[in-house]
């Protein structure tokens, strides 16, 4: 139900995006690249990916274009996570296929807001241990 599956291939961004959701009350899978991201899905479909534009193989944008493309994973919501969010990027970023991203560095309260629009947090009696 409220899975999310998180594409990022730095330790820490993955590590803080991993704790907040799962103190929202979501189960979050991990995947550090675009190769772990299809074995992940091979297994099970989340109900969101929140996905990192840069990555070392495949690149966010890239892999969301494969996804959006094949009709078991078409319609995951993507959310890309981008450092970079200038002039252009955006378009670029909803292009691909994402429903929205979050800008680097992450602030925890947007991430959990951004993605409570597209998955409700499955328990809001545990809404968050730092609110
Ligand atoms: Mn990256």
């Amino acid at each position: 139900m409220g899975t999310i599956l998180i594409v990022e291939d730095n330790p820490m961004n993955m590590e803080l995006a991993a704790d907040v959701l799962e103190a929202s009350g979501y189960d979050v899978r991990c995947a550090g690249a675009a190769s772990e991201a299809f074995e992940v899905l091979k297994e099970m479909l989340p109900a969101l990916i929140l996905m990192d534009i840069q990555l070392p193989e495949l690149d966010g944008l890239e892999l969301t274009r494969t996804l959006k493309k094949d009709p078991r994973t078409k319609d995951i919501v993507v959310l890309a996570l981008t450092a970079h969010a200038m002039k252009g990027d955006r378009e670029r970023i909803l292009e691909a296929g994402c429903s929205g991203y979050i800008t680097k560095p992450i602030d925890t309260r947007a991430l959990c807001n951004e993605v409570a629009k597209h998955v409700p947090p499955p328990d809001p009696s545990s809404n968050g241990k730092e609110s």
